[in-house]
């Protein structure tokens, strides 16, 4: 039934693993249940999702043309814009450049909500020469199975709604190709930024939740993005299960549920924001989402956050609570009290 965690660095000649920084069995485990929720495929697993990200970004050639989003996971533009300076690649955000090695595509993006047809994006990245990897942490596999979309390469933060509970970083990268699948594990056993055995562990007894989770946690959030939607505090809301969101007609047709990230703007603007994420007590104000407690941010309060971000854009990640708390204290909130 449940599989104990293996706390070894060695194990004996001749069996399938020799040493805990190429493999261990826990990896194992999460690793092929990882690769089934994805439809097929091989998953390998690292330390955090920036590890995941970092060992998938540098599959692109040594001064190769990477195209990004310009609003993304602060981490990842970070990450692309470093390697820029340092002439790994060149890096270019928005439109897709002609020709380029690859295409990296968040789905929907972190924190703006935005959306793009996964199988028009990674074709057209395949027509130049392309690779098409794609984040789909906010998606996860319930939401969509990219592989079966035309990306090469799918990476999640297990960090948030894979594990669930705040309480470990982990990263994987699935892919059906067995050249890159072997580039990856490469990249992990020589780069030696491996995960733990009971961070494995942790992330596989979450993942046993996952499909609860995170439809109560879409759910809790159709509704509470329709009630922010007629608030009169509130400026602009995105959700994609929204009838009146610019990227709700591409999420009906390609997305198997909506999220549960919204994000939220102010008639007040930056002080009004400031004020709900103080005010509120059931939500928590963190950074970082996908656990089962319901939490917000102004993304902006971090210097590294794209500049495309509105000051005032304020971030919530809804948990699985009593929906009708988590309104009760968004209201109060709201409404200065
Ligand atoms: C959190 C996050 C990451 C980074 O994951 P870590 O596990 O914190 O390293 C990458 N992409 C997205 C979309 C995220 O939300």
């Amino acid at each position: 039934m449940s599989t104990p965690p293996t706390f070894a660095s060695s194990f004996l000649a001749g069996g399938p693993t020799h040493y805990a920084r190429a493999s261990n069995p826990t990896w194992v485990d999460l690793e092929t249940a990882l690769a089934d929720l994805e439809g097929g495929g091989e998953a390998v697993i690292f330390g955090s999702g920036m590890g995941a990200i970092s060992a998938a970004a540098g599959i692109a050639p040594l001064g190769g043309k990477v195209v990004a989003p310009p609003v993304a996971y602060a981490g990842t533009l970070g990450l692309l814009q470093l390697w820029d300076r340092e002439g790994r690649i060149s890096l270019a955000t928005g439109e897709m450049a002609d020709p380029a090695d690859l295409v990296w595509v968040e789905l929907p993006t972190n924190p703006t909500l935005e959306i793009v047809d996964l199988a028009a994006a990674a074709a057209a990245a395949h027509a130049v020469g392309a690779l098409a990897i794609v984040d789909a942490t906010f998606a996860t596999p319930l939401g969509i199975r990219a592989l079966d979309h035309g990306a090469d390469v799918v990476v999640h933060s297990v960090t948030k709604y894979l594990s669930g509970h705040s309480d470990l970083l982990l990263g994987a990268a699935i892919t059906r190709s067995p050249e890159l699948a072997t580039r990856l594990r490469v990249t992990r056993t020589l780069g030696g930024a491996i995960p733990g055995p009971m961070e494995a562990w942790l992330a596989l007894r979450g993942l046993r939740t996952f499909p609860l989770r995170f439809e109560r946690a879409c759910a809790n959030a159709a509704i509470l993005a329709a009630r922010l939607a007629e608030h009169p505090a509130i400026s602009r809301v995105r959700h994609l299960s929204l009838p009146t969101d610019p990227g709700h007609e591409l999420a009906a047709r390609q997305l198997d549920m909506f999220g549960a990230i919204i994000s939220i703007e102010f008639v007040e603007g930056l002080a009004a924001a400031e004020e709900l994420c103080s005010r509120v007590t059931l939500w928590r104000h963190v950074t970082s989402l996908g656990g089962v407690e319901s939490n917000l941010e102004r993304r902006r309060r971090w210097s590294d956050e794209s500049l495309d971000t509105p000051a005032d854009l304020v971030r919530l990640s809804v948990g699985i609570e009593d929906v009708q708390d988590l309104w009760a204290d968004l209201e109060r909130a709201l409404a200065g009290s």
